[in-house]
C-alpha cells in the first residue's frame, strides 16, 4: 500500500508511520518529494490496516495497490524510473542501443563488433559467454575466457557490458565483468536465480519469457526488486506463436501495456523476435514509435560465419543504416538518440 503523508508532515510524524509500519513487518520504500512524503509499503495489511494508519497524525490517505506486482507497479510509484548502467542512463530522454554479437566467439569479432557498434551511436556493447542452446551440440560460448574479452574490449571502447548469466553457479564470475546481467527469455521464471540476482548492485535486463504473460513477466521484475535490487530493466523480445515464418512475434503491445502499468524503461529485442535479419531494422523503428527506451539488436561483423544466430544478425553496414531510422524516429518521439561518431 501507500501511505500518503499530509502536506505539511514533519521528519518526526513520518518516522512514527515509518517505525509503526516496520515494526508490523512492512517492508518501506519512502519517496520524498518536494511537496510531501509518500511512504511505500509492501507486508501483511491484515496485521496493521488503513484505519489504523489513517489515524496517524501526518498521514492524509492510505492507497492500497491492487495490482499483484507492487514494486514495479506505476500505482506504486508515479514517475518513470532511470537505471544508470556506468554513466549512461536508460528510461530517460535518451534511447540507448546495445548491440553487439550473439555471442562472444573471438577478441578480433568482438573487438570489430564493439568499433563499429559504437562508431554508429550504440552505447552498450552486448555479447553471450554463456549461450542458453537449444541444442546441446551448438557452440555453448567462451565462458570466462568470453568474459575476459569483453571487459577488455569495454575497457578499450568505453562502452558499458550486458551479458548473460544463466546460473546461479556462475553468477559471482559474470558479475565480476558484467555492468548489466541480462537474464534471459528461457530463465525469465527461474525463481530462484531472480533471487540471486536481487541480492547483486548490478542493474538487470529481464527478457520476456517466450511464453510468458505482461503480468508473469512484471511478477519476474518483482523477485528481483522484492529481493532489494530495484535496478530492472525489461526487455521484449518476442513471444510464441502459431507463426512459423518469423522465430517469434514481437509483442509491441507489451511496450505501451508495461510503461502503463510499471514505471520500469522497456526496451525491445527485434533480432531474437524476428529471427531474420531482413526484418529487423523496419521493428526496431516500429519499436522506438511504440515508445521503446532502448535497443537490444545482434550485429556480426560477418554474419554468414556466426557462431550463433547469424541469420538475425546485422552486419556493421546495415546497423549504420537502423541507427539512422532510430535517430529519426526519435526526433518525431521527441527523444535523443546518440549520433554517429
Ligand atoms: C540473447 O540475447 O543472446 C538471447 C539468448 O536472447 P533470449 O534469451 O531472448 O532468447
Ligand atoms: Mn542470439
Amino acid at each position: 500500500m501507500i501511505v500518503v503523508m499530509s502536506h505539511g508532515a514533519d521528519k518526526e510524524k513520518i518516522d512514527v508511520v515509518v517505525n509503526k509500519l516496520e515494526k508490523f513487518g512492512f517492508q518501506i520504500h519512502l519517496s520524498q518529494g518536494v511537496e510531501r512524503t509518500i511512504i511505500g509499503a509492501i507486508g501483511d495489511k491484515t496485521r496493521l490496516g488503513t484505519f489504523e494508519l489513517e489515524a496517524m497524525p501526518g498521514v492524509e490517505k492510505v492507497v492500497s495497490i491492487l495490482d499483484p506486482f507492487k514494486l514495479a507497479s506505476r500505482n506504486f510509484k508515479e514517475e518513470d524510473s532511470i537505471i544508470k548502467v556506468r554513466d549512461i542512463e536508460i528510461g530517460g530522454k535518451t534511447i540507448h542501443v546495445m548491440a553487439g554479437p550473439c555471442a562472444v566467439e573471438s577478441r578480433e569479432q568482438l573487438m570489430e563488433s564493439a568499433l563499429c557498434v559504437k562508431a554508429a551511436g550504440a552505447t552498450m556493447l552486448r555479447g553471450g559467454a554463456f549461450k542458453p542452446r537449444t541444442s546441446p551440440y551448438s557452440f555453448q560460448g567462451l565462458e570466462e575466457e568470453g568474459l575476459k574479452m569483453l571487459a577488455e574490449v569495454s575497457q578499450i571502447t568505453g562502452l558499458p557490458i550486458v551479458t548473460e548469466v544463466m546460473d546461479s553457479k556462475s553468477l559471482p564470475l559474470v558479475a565480476e565483468y558484467a555492468d548489466m546481467l541480462q537474464i534471459g527469455a528461457r530463465n525469465m521464471q527461474n525463481f530462484f536465480l531472480l533471487k540471486e540476482v536481487a541480492k547483486t548492485n548490478k542493474p538487470i535486463l529481464l527478457k520476456r519469457g517466450p511464453s510468458a504473460t505482461i503480468e508473469e513477466w512484471l511478477m519476474a521484475a518483482e523477485y528481483i526488486m522484492a529481493g532489494g535490487n530495484h535496478q530492472v530493466i525489461l526487455c521484449e523480445r518476442g513471444i510464441r506463436s502459431y507463426e512459423t515464418y518469423v522465430r517469434n512475434i514481437l509483442d509491441l503491445t507489451a511496450v505501451p501495456v508495461v510503461k502503463y502499468l510499471s514505471h520500469l524503461p522497456v526496451i525491445v529485442d527485434p533480432s531474437h523476435a524476428i529471427g531474420k535479419w531482413r526484418f529487423v531494422q523496419p521493428m526496431a523503428r516500429a519499436a522506438i514509435a511504440a515508445g521503446a527506451d532502448g535497443l537490444l539488436i545482434e550485429v556480426h561483423p560477418n554474419p554468414a560465419e556466426a557462431l550463433c544466430d547469424g541469420p538475425q544478425s546485422l552486419t556493421p553496414e546495415n546497423f549504420n543504416s537502423l541507427m539512422d531510422d532510430v535517430r529519426m524516429v526519435g526526433k518525431i518521439m521527441n527523444r535523443d538518440v546518440p549520433n554517429a561518431i
